[in-house]
């Protein structure tokens, strides 16, 4: 069996960005792209705060991109999710679907995946009116009054988005203070289109005998008050849950699953690097996921040098 160089595990800023410097340093290295091929990026709109452009970038355009730049140095990319990794053996191996595939360097780029409240009807009414990606769904509740849920910037993005479609979005956050930078909720609170209820928590989500979203059974933290709020969608911005379970027991892991590096992408076991939200709980912005991309492929070259390839 052919023995790869270097292995990267997501197809997000990270694991492009991997695959760009590992490109040019000649590796040949192998991206298995995982369930969400550009990760975060690919569902976000219009990106201001990568550098480079003055003007923004739309986020699909980013990713597009930087795999393009990755391809056009020899990166290999593949579809495909890996269920199993032993890192245990050397060369490290891994199966994805049918393949088994090993490799002497492995680069975790795995991201992170969308939040969910864990309401006793929210799985079944996915798809239904129920969303993490307001770019995927927006458009199918023009004219509609929508719910989007959190404090943070995603909550403040997508609220924001959302008003292209929707008549009315409604921002439910559980506390009174906001997580979001200041400009973000700055430009929510001033969209004409947004209202916020805070102290505000879904206990859960209806319809599910009419297949579709109606409202939202909602408790004030404060009161205690319980009420239904008619609404045709809810949106969710509650953050990510770090892509790393298979590594759990191989690999250190903290408290929410995030892969625990040293020196920025270093893992315990030698050869395996972590980079990207996988690994940042503190940053997590696609400048910095890129970034830490980079280190991991320069430190991939060190090593395989270092043990003679
Ligand atoms: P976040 O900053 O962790 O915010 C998550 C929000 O969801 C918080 O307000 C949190 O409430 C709330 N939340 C979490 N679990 C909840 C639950 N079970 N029930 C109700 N509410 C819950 O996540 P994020 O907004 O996804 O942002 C992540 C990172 O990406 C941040 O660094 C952010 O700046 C960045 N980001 C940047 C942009 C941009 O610049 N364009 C866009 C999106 C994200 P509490 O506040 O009460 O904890």
């Amino acid at each position: 069996m052919d023995i790869r160089n270097v292995v990267i595990l997501g197809s997000g800023c990270a694991g492009h960005t991997a695959a760009l410097y590992s490109g040019r340093a000649n590796l040949k290295p192998l991206v298995l792209e995982g369930h969400h091929p550009g990760g975060q990026l690919s569902l976000t709109t219009l990106v201001e705060n990568f550098p480079g452009f003055p003007e923004g970038i739309q986020g699909p355009e980013l990713i597009e991109n930087m795999r393009k730049q990755a391809m056009r140095f020899g990166a290999e990319y593949r579809m495909g999710h890996v269920t199993k990794a032993d890192l245990s053996k050397r060369p490290f191996e891994l199966t994805a679907g049918k393949d088994v595939i090993q490799t002497r360097t492995l680069i975790i780029a795995s991201g992170a995946s969308a939040r969910w409240l864990g309401l006793p009807n929210e799985q079944a009414l996915i798809g239904h009116g129920v969303s993490s990606c307001a770019t995927c769904d927006g458009f199918f509740f023009s004219g509609k009054e929508i719910a989007v849920i959190g404090g943070g910037d995603s909550a403040m993005e997508e609220a924001t988005f959302l008003t292209r479609f929707a008549s009315k979005v409604t921002l439910i956050h559980r506390r009174e203070a906001f997580r979001a930078s200041k400009i973000m909720l700055d430009r929510a609170q001033a969209n004409p289109k947004i209202a916020f209820m805070t102290d505000t928590v879904v206990d859960d989500v209806l319809d599910v005998s009419k297949k579709e979203v109606t409202a939202l059974r909602l408790r004030n933290t404060k009161s205690g008050e319980c009420w239904d709020f008619p609404t045709s969608a809810m949106f969710l911005g509650i953050g990510h849950i770090p892509n790393a379970e298979m590594f759990v027991g191989q690999l250190d892991t903290d408290a929410d699953g995030y892969l625990i590096t040293r020196n920025n992408v270093l893992t315990k076991v030698p050869g395996v690097f972590a980079c990207g939200d996988v690994q940042d709980r503190r940053y997590r912005q696609a400048i910095t996921a890129s970034g830490s991309g980079c280190m991991a492929a320069l430190e991939v070259e060190k090593y395989l040098e270092e043990v003679g390839h």
